[in-house]
């Protein structure tokens, strides 16, 4: 009777600290690109992200952010994190620019190193938090993290959205891949909806607690 009871005790505590999110296992490692290390933004974050503008052409690298995000703010079940793209991009979290324009921010202690990469996510961790990036316009340090795509490698705006929509997957903490081609975070993507697995993916590493806070 006594043990019953301290059994329903320690129970009811534990729901209490997480009372109606009930997390799904992850459907591929998503710490596998950061040896083992999860990042994410702090929880009820909203992200700003900024696109370097760009001379009108046939696919619009906006556009795609703009569908990124609002495709990934549908997947979080309590709102941990929100994107939302601004016009400000010396207040932005997040900077978003093609291999086209000139890289926007001064980058930090780590390497940056796109090389050939269609698309590149950086940011550099330092004690424990993404160490705050300066744009080149600015004076401030403000953003956590900077993408850059090639555009050169997209033919069509669905291969740029579903390039883009890969990124922001990272952008929001997956840091891995899925070994399933019909996966948003496939290596080479070729879908831009988060499929069930990576939703599943990215609703369990917000229910973990961070070792890298962006
Ligand atoms: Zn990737």
């Amino acid at each position: 009777m006594v043990a019953r009871l301290l059994v329903g005790t320690a129970a009811l505590t534990a729901g209490c600290d997480n009372p109606t999110v009930v997390r799904p296992d992850f459907a591929y490692n998503p710490t596998e690109l950061t040896g083992g290390l999860l990042y994410r933004w702090s929880t009820g974050a909203k992200v700003r992200v900024f696109v370097e503008p760009m001379a009108a052409g046939s696919i619009d690298l906006r556009v795609a952010v703009q569908r990124a995000a609002l495709a990934w703010n549908a997947v979080p079940q309590a709102r941990e994190v929100s994107l939302e793209v601004v016009a400000n991009r010396d207040a932005a979290d997040v900077i978003v620019y093609d291999r086209s324009t000139p890289q926007p921010v001064v980058t930090g202690s780590c390497p940056f190193n796109p090389s050939g990469a269609a698309g590149y996510t950086y940011f550099c961790p330092v004690n424990g938090r993404a160490e705050k990036l300066r744009p080149v316009s600015s004076t401030v340090l403000t953003a956590a993290m900077v993408i850059r795509v090639d555009m050169t490698t997209t033919a069509t705006q669905p291969a740029l959205d579903a390039l883009v929509a890969h990124e922001m997957g990272h952008a929001v903490g997956i840091g891995g891949h899925s070994p399933q081609t019909t996966d948003v975070m496939y290596t080479r993507p070729t879908v831009s909806t988060p499929t069930d697995r990576d939703r599943a993916t990215l609703r369990n590493l917000l229910g973990r607690a961070a070792d890298i806070t962006l």
